[in-house]
């Protein structure tokens, strides 16, 4: 058993303890009856957020309104959320609509497909009203009930959807399918940062290729930013790796899109990995020596480009990529990596010209960064000063 589970089993038996009941619930469970690792592990309970405030001693709040605290047991974080319900058969109504319940069955039916619908007790039975094991023993990903309602009411399960038959390499059921084709445009209502969560998922999945190919068949693709700018037959033709990868191609091939980049709500350090490979790309159709490529870009960037090269077939990009791989292998060879590992500081400079500070410095560091990576003198403080002395004239406001 995961040690995740024998942790979080103290939450479920002090319920029980305090008089209530609680489940592991949703991922967690789907994982561990398909025998996959498991990263986190969520619980679902009939006791309200102050009750479970109340009986242990380490909580946070993190959504209250919602149902969720965060109950820390040996410094592990699991999430703890009140039984809820979307229908109108909570026992306990909240003003802003959130619906608590006391039936379990009812916060199972709210789940939107049969294999996230399955709750486990503290003796590791499954309870599986919806056939969820069943669905995974054929490998399929059905909603919880009928499929257009279930999109009606959530039109994000549709991108989950396709989420997960790339994640687990799963087909979707027939009629969910067919609701996804119907509903899909209504994907548009959606707010897009929880799209872009799906959308990152989708893409790291070993089934990214299925999953492309049903957002086409679903018409899926055609209402997400960014991805309703990709010709069908190129968004199937590309494998590139990542959604970050998708969106820095799409922004080198329409640099109108850049405007819209900061719609996605991404990190910042997200975007500007994005930015570096859009940047990257556009400089490898400029005359850029193999250097100024490897030595201008961190490895992670020149990776991406690596990749989103190696599965186009378009504009001669494949071209590019000898120069890409040259550079990646160039790097960890370059004398130094940036400017701070010049082995000198201002300082140096100031005292033997007898000069004060001012953009002069700058200037000369840059001279010597260039003939550093030209291999034309060696990074050695002693080596630098005597190239100082025989190449750089001081005069008062002229360098
Ligand atoms: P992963 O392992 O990738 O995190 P997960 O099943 O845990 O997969 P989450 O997005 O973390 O997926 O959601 C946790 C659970 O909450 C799901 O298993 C599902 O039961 C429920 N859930 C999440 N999003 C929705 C939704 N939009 N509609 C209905 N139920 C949902
Ligand atoms: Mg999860």
């Amino acid at each position: 058993m995961h040690e995740l589970f024998l942790i979080g089993n103290k939450i479920l038996t002090t319920l029980e303890a305090n008089g209530y009941k609680g489940y592991f619930v949703g991922g967690c469970v789907r994982d561990y009856h398909m025998r996959r690792s498991i990263n986190d592990v969520d619980i679902t309970t009939d006791a309200l957020p102050d009750d479970i405030e109340r009986i242990f001693e380490r909580t946070i709040d993190v959504g209250k309104e919602h149902g969720t605290i965060i109950v820390l047991i040996e410094d592990t974080p699991f999430e703890v959320t009140t039984f809820r319900t979307e229908s109108g058969y909570s026992d306990f109504r909240r003003p802003d609509q959130v619906a608590f319940t006391s039936r379990l069955n009812s916060d199972l039916e709210r789940r939107d497909f049969t294999m996230n619908a399955m709750a486990m007790d503290d003796d590791f039975q499954i309870i599986d009203p919806y056939g969820g094991r069943e669905d995974i023993g054929d490998r399929i990903i059905r909603t919880v009930g009928r499929a257009e309602e279930r999109f009606n009411e959530d039109a994000l399960r549709m991108l989950r959807a396709a989420r997960f038959s790339s994640h687990l390499e799963f087909q979707v059921a027939p009629e969910t399918e067919r609701a996804m084709a119907e509903h899909a445009r209504n994907l548009e209502h959606v707010a897009v940062e929880r799209c872009v969560v799906e959308l990152l998922k989708l893409y790291r999945g070993p089934g990214v290729k299925a999953a492309k190919a049903l957002m086409v068949k679903t018409r899926l693709k055609d209402h997400l930013t960014f991805l309703e700018n990709i010709g069908d037959e190129d968004f199937l033709d590309t494998e590139v790796g990542s959604l970050e990868n998708e969106i820095a191609l799409q922004m080198w091939r329409d640099p109108g899109l850049k405007r819209h980049l900061h719609e996605l709500k991404l990190s910042n350090d997200m975007k500007k990995e994005i930015q570096n490979t859009t940047g990257l790309i556009e400089m490898l159709h400029s005359p850029a020596t193999v250097r100024e490529v490897a030595y201008s870009h961190e490895t992670k960037i020149l990776e991406n480009a690596s990749a989103i090269m190696a599965s186009n077939t378009f504009n001669g990009l494949k071209e590019k990529r000898e120069l890409i791989r040259s550079a990646i292998g160039l790097k960890p060879h370059l004398p130094i990596s940036g400017i701070a590992d010049i082995d000198l500081d201002g300082n140096m400079l100031m005292e033997f010209f007898n000069a004060r500070g001012g953009r002069w410095i700058r200037k000369v560091f840059s001279a010597i960064e260039l003939e550093i990576l030209d291999g034309n003198l060696e990074n050695d403080r002693k080596k630098i000063m005597e190239w100082v002395d025989a190449h750089v004239e001081y005069e008062a406001g002229d360098i």
